[in-house]
């Protein structure tokens, strides 16, 4: 039977919620193509990441164990892939797009001469020949484009809040340890030191205050913040957002930026103050549970996907806005 493989990346010794959305996409896949799922695990002192993953009823874990692969050594992985790829065959390999993914998933299809699709938005088979079939933005999000191709294996990475993670549960997977041939004179590059960043994860927040160009001065904000902080005593965790002028303008760091080329969020409620609905931001947000528009422009676009929304000018709405919920 053919094998779907997925790249696991981990935290804290747990596949993280990108890999189980991974997880998700390849069992949606091997429904399909009445294929296997199976996953690796890369890196040194791993057996407590493998034995997690073990637990979403997949057919096997592939537990690639090297001295070399203690963090994030790009080529050390990429060899370990290459190498394993080589033995199994794998009909299908899904990468998250992520830093790691973003650095591995090319130099891994260069060398195994396959075609890779990046950052896809969703997966599919075509029933004529059984390849699979990826869907990705193009055009700056403007359109969509269908793509598949008859490499060996079809590698595509896929960006993350696509898919429902996969929840734990099945029989437990089969796991294969294995030492790859990897040879510390092959290593052209090597990570030194890896230096936490404190991240905004957006997609951690049950509500998004999001400014955008409409937002007059840097220093307005502030309005924003004291929103967030009122919202916060009885929404849960409140984040501020912006679309892509504001990181433009280096008002905000680019973590905060919600889009195509930002993050993709669905938070219980979404605040769109000053933005005014283009597609290229629509795409990070559409998937809010609630969306409430603020803008002076009746017939902005962000107006056509809002569940709510008020003209007005934030300035004078936003401090009797908050004047009131302190009440
Ligand atoms: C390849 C590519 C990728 C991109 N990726 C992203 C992305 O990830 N995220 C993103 O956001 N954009 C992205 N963009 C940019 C995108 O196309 C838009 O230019 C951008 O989203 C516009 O931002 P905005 O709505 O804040 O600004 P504008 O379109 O200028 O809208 C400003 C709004 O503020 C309103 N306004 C003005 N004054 C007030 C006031 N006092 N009170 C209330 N409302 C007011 C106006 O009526 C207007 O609707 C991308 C573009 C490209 C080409």
């Amino acid at each position: 039977m053919s094998e779907i493989l997925i790249l696991v990346e981990g935290l804290e010794g747990l596949p993280d919620k990108k890999t189980l959305e991974l997880f998700r996409a390849g069992t949606e896949l091997a429904r399909d193509l009445e294929a296997e799922v199976s996953a690796v695990v890369v890196g040194e002192k791993i057996a407590d990441l493998a034995a997690a993953a073990a637990g979403y009823g997949l057919k096997k874990v592939y537990q690639l164990e090297h001295p070399l692969l203690k963090g994030f050594q790009p080529e050390a992985w990429v060899g370990a892939l290459e190498w394993l790829c080589r033995e199994i065959k794998p009909r299908i390999l899904l990468i998250s797009h992520s830093f790691i993914g973003k650095e591995v998933a090319p130099r891994l299809a260069f060398r195994l001469q396959t075609e890779l699709t990046t950052d896809c938005l969703g997966l599919g088979v075509d029933p004529q020949d059984g390849l699979m079939i990826r869907t990705k933005p193009i055009y700056g999000g403007n359109a969509i484009a269908t793509l598949k191709g008859a490499g060996s294996p079809q590698m595509a990475t896929i960006r993350k809040n696509i898919y429902e993670p996969l929840e734990a549960g099945g029989p437990a997977s089969e796991i294969v340890a294995l030492a790859p041939p990897l040879e510390e004179s092959a290593l052209r590059v090597k990570s030194l030191k890896t230096v936490p960043e404190e991240v905004v994860e957006l997609d951690k927040a049950n509500m998004v205050i999001s400014g955008g160009r409409g937002i007059a001065e840097k220093e307005d904000f502030e309005l924003l913040e004291a929103l967030a902080r009122a919202l916060g005593k009885t929404h849960g965790k409140v984040l501020i957002g912006c679309s892509r002028p504001v990181v433009d303008k280096c008002w905000l760091s680019s973590d905060r930026q919600v889009g195509l080329t930002g993050s993709i969020i669905a938070p219980d409620a979404y605040l769109a103050i000053g933005i005014s609905g283009a597609i290229q931001h629509l795409v990070g947000m559409i998937r809010s549970k609630k969306i409430i528009a603020i803008n002076t422009d009746a017939g902005c676009n962000m107006f056509k996907v809002a569940d709510y929304g008020v003209v007005e000018d934030y300035k004078e709405l936003l401090p009797a806005l908050v004047k009131k919920l302190e009440e």
